[in-house]
């Protein structure tokens, strides 16, 4: 099997800072203030995703290899016809590893599990690791979210063979737990929601293609639940909101998983 974009003996924490700030010059206050964080990079990968215009910026001046950056987002395509989009060829050259696809507030204004999939090709295609992100909105008494998480998962990776998957990483974030005025998941309901994950993966890919798949999880993340949800919900990392934006928060999850 080739090797994957990270090793399964690190956690993936990604930070995703949205439409968040409003200025350069207080990304740059976030940024300094993080990279001056402690934390094991020999236990943890740490991936910031800013927005585009701040990003090149930002990795421009950075030279350590303790962060990696993402994009929240690109474009299915490289076309020279789609006004305001970015692609990955663009990502590639700003030193960019990393990109969320499908996020929950991307599939709420139209984003479908077809367009996810072009977008988890492309990325494979420029050697950018996709972060697929699926979730329900809501948990109906009849299971019916477990059907919807399982559609997403196979349409997503529709297009991707075995012979690709192995650098596609998994992020479960329940949209009912993310965001403003939410609380983050049980961490023993996370851990049923990735057996059940992993057994779609392992009916997609087989067992050691699908065991070997990271699953993430995101969703009102905070310096105090990072750990508990790793080890009881058994993840390979988590996506981060809003605590991502305070340094001292964000680096305080790093600090207590190191
Ligand atoms: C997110 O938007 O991906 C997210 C997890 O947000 P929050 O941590 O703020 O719930």
């Amino acid at each position: 099997m080739k090797k994957r974009a990270f090793p399964k003996t690190k956690k993936l924490i990604v930070a995703n800072w949205k439409m968040n700030p409003e200025s350069f010059k207080e990304a740059k206050k976030i940024f300094d203030l993080l990279r001056k964080k402690k934390f094991n990079a020999n236990k943890i990968v740490t991936v910031i995703c800013p927005p585009y215009l701040f990003e090149n910026e930002l990795a421009k001046s950075y030279r350590s290899n303790k962060i990696k950056f993402g994009f929240q987002d690109v474009h299915f395509e490289n076309d020279e016809k789609s006004t305001g989009e970015i692609s990955t060829e663009m990502a590639k050259n700003s030193k960019v590893e990393y990109v969320l696809v499908g996020h929950s507030e991307r599939r709420q204004i139209g984003e479908t599990n077809e367009v996810i999939s072009k977008k988890i090709k492309k990325c494979l295609d420029e050697k950018i690791t996709p972060i697929l992100c699926i979730g329900e909105d809501e948990r109906h008494e009849n299971g019916d979210y477990l059907n919807l998480i399982k559609e997403q998962i196979i349409e997503s990776l529709s297009d991707i063979p075995k012979t690709r998957v192995h650098d596609v990483v998994i992020a479960y974030e329940p949209v009912w737990a993310v965001g403003k005025g939410k609380n983050s998941m049980d961490s023993h309901e996370l851990h049923q929601m990735t057996i059940f994950i992993k057994k779609i993966l392992v009916s997609l890919y087989g067992k050691k293609i699908a065991m070997e798949l990271p699953i993430l999880y995101g969703g009102s993340v905070d310096a105090d639940n990072a750990l508990e949800l790793i080890k009881q919900g058994q993840v390979d990392g988590l996506l981060v909101g809003r605590s991502s934006l305070n340094s001292h928060v964000f680096g305080d999850i790093l600090k207590n998983l190191s």
